[in-house]
């Protein structure tokens, strides 16, 4: 079997593409486009970059964004004054802090104090706490876990029932990613570095989401035939055959579990694409609520 290619860049224009219209149709009706509202704390170079194509894909889809970058000394007050002004700006309908936030900040502080309305990212304590518990939708669902659903959906999977397996644990993926495939029926393990026989638990799984951060960790004879492969990872190697010397791959295998899967996301273009539609949709979600529509 050679597997379906999920592609993540196609499905995520698509999305993009949708939202622009829509929103020029709201923009029209309702005198004023949607809001997004950036805080980046420090200097970090990563940290910039996602920030930069955030207001780039804001810009083409006519939201507008807001961006406000504060120096590695800000103090946790005047992070959370700034954020306090943004819960009160009525042109802003997304608030998204930048993270991770320089040390000697308190990360879940700074979540806590954005409007839960506002919550684009969808880190706040409540609505991550309404993630998991049953039947308590939450306002906003984080965008790069959001994303991992819909290429599933776009591509067919049956969720409901599936045996999922999720690798890694962080509060940004792991955790929601399997809060979202359980709210969804599926039954999902989730496995993290303390797991015993990681192979042998992969192998169960209909559904595989790998959030770990290790390139090419999970091998191809740890899919069972037929399952559906999404590989959250991004990370960068060494390759002399490149240009620039290095190159991005997933946290899986891509050529071996290729062959074994019936659906797998590429890296690049898999999830990555999808984290920044999914937090467009989250802020026209935001406008459209503030509008009652
Ligand atoms: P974290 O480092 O926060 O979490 C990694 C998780 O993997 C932890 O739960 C850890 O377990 C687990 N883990 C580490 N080593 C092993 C191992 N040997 N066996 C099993 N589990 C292990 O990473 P993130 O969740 O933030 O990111 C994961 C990957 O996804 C990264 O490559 C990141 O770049 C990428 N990413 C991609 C995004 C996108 O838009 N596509 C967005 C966000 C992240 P433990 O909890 O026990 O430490």
């Amino acid at each position: 079997m050679t597997a379906q290619i999920i592609d993540g860049k196609a499905l995520a224009a698509r999305i993009r593409a949708n939202i622009a219209s829509e929103v020029t149709d709201l923009h029209a009706r309702l005198g004023r486009a949607p809001g997004l509202a950036t805080v980046l704390v420090g200097t970090d170079p990563a940290s910039q970059t996602y920030v930069r194509s955030k207001h780039k894909a804001c810009n083409q889809a006519g939201i507008q964004s807001f961006a406000y970058e504060l120096p590695a000394t800000t103090s946790q007050a005047e992070v959370e004054a700034l954020v306090e002004d943004l819960n009160a700006n009525p042109e802003v309908d997304g608030i998204l802090v930048q993270l991770p936030l320089p040390k000697g900040l308190d990360e879940e502080g700074v979540l806590s104090t954005i409007h839960i309305d506002k919550d684009v990212d969808g880190f706040h304590p409540i609505n991550i706490g309404r993630l998991n518990m049953k039947g308590r939708p939450p306002l906003f669902v984080p965008c790069t876990p959001a994303g991992v659903i819909e290429m599933l959906d776009a591509t067919g999977v049956t969720i409901s029932g599936a045996d999922a397996v999720v690798i890694g644990r962080s509060n940004i993926v792991g955790i929601p990613v399997a809060a979202l495939l359980r709210n969804r029926d599926a039954t999902v393990t989730v496995c993290h570095s303390r797991t015993r026989d990681l192979p042998e638990k992969v192998r169960r799984a209909d559904i595989v989401v790998a959030a770990i951060g290790r390139p090419e960790m999970i091998r191809g004879d740890w899919i069972r035939p037929g399952a559906v492969v999404i590989d959250v990872g991004i990370n960068r190697i060494e390759d002399a055959q490149s240009p620039t010397g290095s190159r991005l791959v997933g946290d899986v295998a891509f050529e071996e579990a290729r062959q074994v899967a019936s659906a797998i996301t590429p890296v690049p273009g898999g999830v990555g694409p999808m984290t920044i539609a999914m937090l467009l949709q989250n802020t026209l979600t935001g406008f459209k609520r503030t509008h009652g529509l």
